[in-house]
C-alpha cells in the first residue's frame, strides 16, 4: 500500500492539499495518507517550523505532498505583519525579542537540504482551450547559486554570494538530460499514428556567462561536458534576458530549459503566467533518493486564504506529478486529462476568470476520473 505524506501548511495551502488528497484518492482507492505540520502556524504553535515528526514522516513516505507555508519577509521583527508564500530565497532567520531562542526556517528550504533534494522540476502546459500550445519543463538547480544563504551587510554595503559548484551543476545537467529523454520517450508512446512528427528531445542551458564569467562559466561548460553523454538530445544556449522574450515570444522553440536557482524561480513563474498563472502551476523537488517533495508553485495567498476560492489545480497537478514518480504511468495522464476536460467546460475558480469554488473544481476533476 502507498503512503502519501501530506503537508498543507499555512493558508491556501490548507485548501488546495486536500484537494488534491481528495483526487489521488479517486485514481489510487487504496492510498493511505499521513498528515503533518510545518509553516508558521505551526512555529506559533510548537516553536518549530519543521517539527522532528514531520520529517520522519517525508522520510518514511513513498510521496510528500506540500502547500505552502508563510514566511516573515525582510527584516527580523517579532511579530511580522507582512508575511509572504513560501518565503524564498533563504528568509532570515526570526529571533529576538517574543521569541526567545527560536528561529524560523523556510521548511520547504529545509526539506530540500535534509533529502538532498536538488533538483526543481517545472512542468509548464496549456492545458486551459484557449491560446498558444505550451508544453515545457524547467529544470531549476535548488541548492545553491544566488540563494546560497551566504548573504551580509558590510555597513551600507550588503553582499550576496552567488556559489556554482561543478558537482552541482553536473547532476543538475544530468537530470535534464534524463528529463528530455523520458519527455521524448512519452511522447512517441502516447502518439498513435506513426506518420506525426514527434519532437526530438531539447535542452536549452540558460545562464548570463558573458557578464556572470566565472559563476556562469563553470554552469555552463559543466552542463555541456555533461551533453557528451546524450548524443540523443539536442543541445542549445541561451542568455536569461533573451530567454525571458523568448518565453514570451515563442514559447514553442523550448522542450526542457536547465538553468541556475534565481534564474529558474523567475523564469518559471513567467512560464506560468503563459498559462493561466500560479493557481495552474505544479512542482517537484527530486534527488537521488526515494524522498520527492511535490508542490504548487503558489504560495501561502494570504489575500484569498479561508474563502474557498483558491484555484486546486496547482497542487492536483503536482499529485500528477507524484503518481508518474510512483509509477502509476496511467493514473497521471489520467489526471491531467480530467483537469483539461474541467478547465475546457468552463469550470474554473477566479482567479482563470470563472466562478467556481475550490470544492467546485475539484468535484468536477474527481467526477471525470470515477
Ligand atoms: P512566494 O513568496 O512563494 O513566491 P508569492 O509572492 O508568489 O509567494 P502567492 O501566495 O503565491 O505569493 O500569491 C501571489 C498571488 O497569486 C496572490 O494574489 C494570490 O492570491 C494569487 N494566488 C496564489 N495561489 C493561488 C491559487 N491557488 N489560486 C488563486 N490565486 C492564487
Amino acid at each position: 500500500m502507498r503512503t502519501i505524506c501530506l503537508i498543507p501548511g499555512d493558508g491556501v495551502g490548507q485548501e488546495v492539499i486536500p484537494a488534491a488528497a481528495q483526487v489521488l484518492q479517486t485514481v489510487l482507492p487504496g492510498v493511505q495518507f499521513v498528515e503533518a505540520a510545518a509553516g508558521w502556524a505551526c512555529f506559533e504553535r510548537h516553536g518549530a517550523a519543521l517539527p522532528e515528526a514531520t520529517v520522519a514522516a517525508v522520510a518514511a513516505a513513498d510521496g510528500t505532498l506540500f502547500g505552502a507555508t508563510q514566511s516573515p519577509i525582510g527584516n527580523l521583527t517579532p511579530q511580522p505583519p507582512s508575511l509572504t508564500g513560501k518565503g524564498e530565497p533563504n528568509s532570515p532567520p526570526l529571533a529576538g525579542e517574543g521569541l526567545g531562542e527560536r528561529s524560523y526556517r523556510s521548511p520547504i528550504l529545509a526539506l530540500r537540504k535534509q533529502f538532498d533534494l536538488y533538483a526543481n522540476l517545472r512542468p509548464v502546459t496549456r492545458l486551459l482551450p484557449d491560446g498558444r500550445p505550451v508544453d515545457l519543463l524547467i529544470v531549476r538547480e535548488n541548492t545553491e547559486g544566488l540563494y546560497s544563504g551566504r548573504e551580509r551587510r558590510e555597513g551600507d554595503t550588503a553582499i550576496a554570494e552567488r556559489v556554482i559548484t561543478r558537482r552541482a551543476s553536473e547532476r543538475i545537467a544530468r537530470k535534464a538530460f534524463e528529463q528530455a529523454r523520458l519527455r521524448h520517450a512519452n511522447r512517441s508512446s502516447e502518439i498513435r499514428n506513426p506518420k506525426s512528427e514527434i519532437r526530438n528531445p531539447k535542452l536549452t542551458i540558460i545562464h548570463k556567462a558573458n557578464v556572470l564569467k566565472v559563476t556562469d562559466g563553470l554552469f555552463r561548460e559543466s552542463c555541456l561536458a555533461v551533453a557528451a553523454d546524450y548524443p540523443d538530445v539536442q543541445v542549445g544556449e541561451m542568455l536569461v534576458d533573451a530567454a525571458a522574450m523568448w518565453l514570451v515570444k515563442d514559447p514553442g522553440r523550448f522542450d526542457v530549459i536547465v538553468t541556475t536557482n534565481l534564474f529558474g524561480d523567475i523564469l518559471s513563474d513567467l512560464a506560468a503566467g503563459l498559462v493561466g498563472g500560479l493557481g495552474v502551476a505544479p512542482s517537484a523537488n527530486v534527488g537521488a533518493g526515494r524522498v520527492a517533495v511535490f508542490e504548487p508553485v503558489h504560495g501561502s495567498a494570504p489575500d484569498i486564504a479561508g474563502r474557498g476560492i483558491a484555484n486546486p489545480v496547482g497542487a492536483i497537478l503536482s499529485a500528477a506529478m507524484l503518481l508518474d514518480h510512483l509509477g502509476e504511468g496511467h493514473a497521471a495522464p489520467r489526471v491531467r486529462g480530467a483537469v483539461a476536460a474541467t478547465l475546457a467546460a468552463g469550470i474554473t475558480t477566479p482567479d482563470l476568470g470563472g466562478t467556481a469554488t475550490t470544492a467546485q473544481v475539484t468535484d468536477a476533476i474527481c467526477q471525470r476520473l470515477t
